[in-house]
């Protein structure tokens, strides 16, 4: 149990009396208070909150016009208001769920009604919470290539077609290099597929740590991993470019794998190319560089000369 309540109440008399009350069920394991909307919307940005319970009539910022701040923050529009309110006030209570509350307690209020009403919200919001967690989860596995853990190739042909978009309506430079690692067969047949896995992990993680953090890692294919980079020049693509080249020449490995030697070869180009308008031209580019370095000798960077 670490759940945490925040009361809204002008009246401190009810705010003591929803705290013993809620205490002595044991339901939450830390206790917000706050005297008007104001003073709230101010503690539920500094504190994780999971249920609110907010008096209607207060002085200054009352509990409606808390709910419209409420409706106004798409990141706390999970946390459920219960508003609080006089016997009578079937307007006010009408116009408070309409407004966004999730649910009313009527005052004087009755204690295991109030709790009842609170465990209801508290199991509605945990499960909300779940669900929320679920997709994150699965949006980052449907994002992420399970082998090395850089993006897909899906995810990165998604990203590339919004930079291209970016690029071609701001202006500004947008590069991409690809990586083919040299003669990767080969590592497979002397070591064996489940140890040519490893070689493509650690290239994986050795491409990222030369990029900067908004650019974008991805295994295109195979034994093919790509960089989007945002706002970089040729001439800086190609330097990185070749700085993962010498970082990967260096590469050192352990055990069964010591005594091998592993390089790559690189393609660089840089958007906007003239007659360039979409994604697959712009890769097509890229790739024809990359195919030059091969035929060039291996480990080494061509790119697309403007
Ligand atoms: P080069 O690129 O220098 O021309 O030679 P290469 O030997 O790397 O040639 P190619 O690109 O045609 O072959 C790629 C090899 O990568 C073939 C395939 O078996 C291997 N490969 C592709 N995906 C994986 C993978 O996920 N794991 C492992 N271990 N090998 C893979
Ligand atoms: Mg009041
Ligand atoms: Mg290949
Ligand atoms: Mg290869």
């Amino acid at each position: 149990m670490s759940n945490s309540v925040l009361i809204i109440d002008d009246s401190s008399t009810v705010r003591e009396r929803i705290v013993k009350t809620l205490e002595s069920f044991n339901l939450f394991s830390r206790y917000y208070e706050a005297e008007d909307g104001l003073e709230g919307f101010k503690k539920l940005l500094s504190c994780q909150v999971d249920v609110i319970l907010c008096d209607l009539e207060m002085p200054r910022i009352d509990g409606f016009k808390f709910l419209s701040m409420l409706k106004s923050r798409p990141d706390l529009q999970d946390v459920p208001v219960l508003i609080l309110t006089g016997m009578n006030d079937r307007e006010l209570k009408i116009k408070g769920l309409e407004q966004g509350a999730s649910d009313y307690i009527t005052k004087p209020f009755d204690p295991e009604e109030l709790v009842a009403r609170v465990k209801v919200h508290l199991k509605i919001k945990k499960l909300q919470d779940d669900l929320k967690h679920s997709n994150e989860l699965l949006l980052e596995l449907s994002n992420t290539d399970h082998l090395t853990g850089l993006f897909n190739r899906r995810y990165m042909m998604d990203a590339l077609e919004k930079e291209v978009q970016r690029c071609t309506r701001k202006g500004g430079n947008l590069s991409l290099i690809m990586l083919d690692i040299d003669h990767f067969k080969k590592v497979n047949d002397t070591y064996g597929h489940l140890q040519g896995d490893e070689v493509l992990k650690r290239v994986a993680t050795l491409m990222q740590k030369e990029l900067r953090s908004y650019d974008c890692a991805a295994r295109y294919g195979g034994e093919e991993l790509v960089s989007i980079l945002p706002d970089s020049t040729l001439r800086e693509a190609v330097f990185v470019a070749d700085r993962i080249r010498l970082s990967l020449q260096g590469l050192k490995f352990s055990g069964d794998l010591s005594a091998l030697n592993l390089t790559a070869s690189l393609g660089v180009a840089c958007f906007p190319v003239p007659g360039i308008t979409t994604v697959d031209g712009f890769i097509k580019l890229t790739d024809d560089a990359l195919y030059r370095a091969k035929k060039n000798g291996r480990n080494r960077v061509e790119f697309h000369e403007p």
